[in-house]
């Protein structure tokens, strides 16, 4: 395991006064690595875990040619001449019930077939019930000229996956379609990873647990809320450390238990530069750190390290105090670690391009996070604007952002009407 100066060594102009983004999102790479202990889950609590291996399909799905509606099938080589088809409706397949023997169906004749019932050998082709004209003694159907192909209506036997094949792999986060896919083939549990813990604490002499008085000077941690939310939103085992006192003794206990029992520790505040805390001090004296000021905004100040202990190493990430920060440095690069911990090697989410409703200030040379509501214009096209007073502490801004106008390092100011990237917050799945 790199020590985090050897991993610095490996950053091409490593500057932790003045660090660009995707450095910080590199050494972090190199920093964390993937949990190995798995488990099985039952499918129903399988919902954001992480698939630990390769799932092989024991089976072919569908299982059998069977109909994609409700109609007549018959044998599609009838269907060679120009004229219309009259078959005698020789019996019925209904879903789920055993197949017709093959032989009782030969030229000249359908069978009354209703959706997902099993093809018999032989017959290939479903004329639809709406495209059928029955004959008034109810014994025989047409098939009209020209309305169907050879195959038509006809789901094949593995057509969606076949056995032996994987139909997913190790690494692949589990949203509602993996879980059907998975049940699909008949598996009622799933190998996944075992949950990520995260120990999670506030910290600062002037933060007060929302539901105690207010007080003088006094801000309420709502940090530890938006963490803790988005913590739960990756599936992690949360270890809500609380609010911790600025004074040694608290602090040297907080983290020695995080260190125990979780794979990565979050803190807030206390990491600003010139600050006169006690954090900074105990990480340095507990474990591996290094402080940076981050060329971005919001959210500069940020140090990150690793504390040992017998049994495991637990990745700290000091987050800065602002509540925007707080959540823009974690979206940036806190979450990736953590998935990388988790074993999850999805590609993250494209950023969308949206064009942008106004100007907007940017210099070169530090990554700016602008809360942004992105919608569609009167022509349709997606337009994004920034969502008021852009200050690292006025957490409404996020609340009224439906994501991130991510205006990278090297951009300069943008001008109405160019195209910006966003970081949607939410996908629909
Ligand atoms: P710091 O990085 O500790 O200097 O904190 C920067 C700013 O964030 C200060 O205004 C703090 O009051 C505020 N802050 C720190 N921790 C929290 C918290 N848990 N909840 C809300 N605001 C906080
Ligand atoms: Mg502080």
């Amino acid at each position: 395991m790199k020590t985090l100066e050897e991993i610095a060594a490996q950053l091409e102009g490593y500057d932790p006064q003045s660090l660009p983004v995707a450095q910080v999102q590199a050494f972090l790479r190199e920093l964390v690595s993937p949990i190995q202990e798995t488990q099985d889950v039952d499918l129903l609590e399988g919902l954001n875990r992480i698939l630990a291996g390769d799932l092989i399909c024991p089976i072919d799905v569908p299982p059998h040619d069977n109909s994609a509606m409700d109609g007549y099938a018959f044998a599609g080589v009838q269907l060679d001449s120009p004229q219309p088809l009259s078959l005698r409706v020789a019996a019925t397949a209904w879903a789920g019930r055993s197949t017709l023997a093959t032989a009782t169906i030969g030229p000249g004749e359908c069978i009354k077939i209703m959706t997902g019932a099993v093809m018999p050998a032989g017959l290939d082709t479903v004329l639809p019930q709406e495209l059928a004209q029955l004959s008034p003694d109810g014994l025989s159907v047409t098939v009209p000229a020209n309305v169907l192909r050879r195959g038509d209506n006809r789901r094949l036997r593995g057509e969606d996956l076949q056995r032996g094949q994987a139909a997913l792999r190790r690494g692949q986060r589990l949203a509602p379609a993996q879980l059907g896919l998975a049940a699909s083939l008949g598996l009622s549990t799933l190998g996944v990873y075992r949950r990520l813990k995260v120990a999670c604490f506030s910290t600062g002499d002037e933060i007060v647990l929302p539901g105690q008085a207010p007080r003088e000077g006094a801000v309420y941690d709502s940090n530890r809320y938006t963490l803790i939310g988005l913590l739960q939103g990756l599936g992690c085992e949360v270890i809500d450390l609380g609010l911790v006192a600025d004074d040694p003794a608290q602090l040297r206990a907080t983290f020695e238990r995080a260190a125990r029992e979780a794979d990565a520790i979050i803190s807030s505040g206390g990491v600003s530069v010139g600050e006169a805390d006690h954090t900074k001090a105990m990480m340095r004296e507990l474990g591996d750190v290094v402080f940076w000021r981050v060329a971005m905004r919001p959210g500069r100040p940020m140090a990150v390290g690793r504390i040992k202990t017998a049994e495991r190493s637990t990745v700290m990430f000091g987050l800065p105090g602002n509540p925007v920060a707080v959540m823009v440095t974690f979206l940036a690069f806190v979450r990736p670690a953590l998935l990388q911990m988790m074993g999850c090697t999805d590609a993250p989410p494209p950023l969308l391009k949206a064009r942008s409703a106004q100007n907007l200030r940017k210099k070169p040379g530090r990554t700016e996070y602008q809360r942004g509501w992105v919608d569609t214009d009167g022509q349709g096209q997606l337009q994004v604007r920034t969502t008021g007073d852009q200050g690292s502490g006025v957490l409404s801004s996020m609340d009224r952002a439906n994501g991130l106008i991510v205006l990278h390092h090297m951009q300069g100011p943008v001008a109405q009407g160019q195209s910006v990237d966003v970081m949607m917050f939410g996908g629909v799945i």
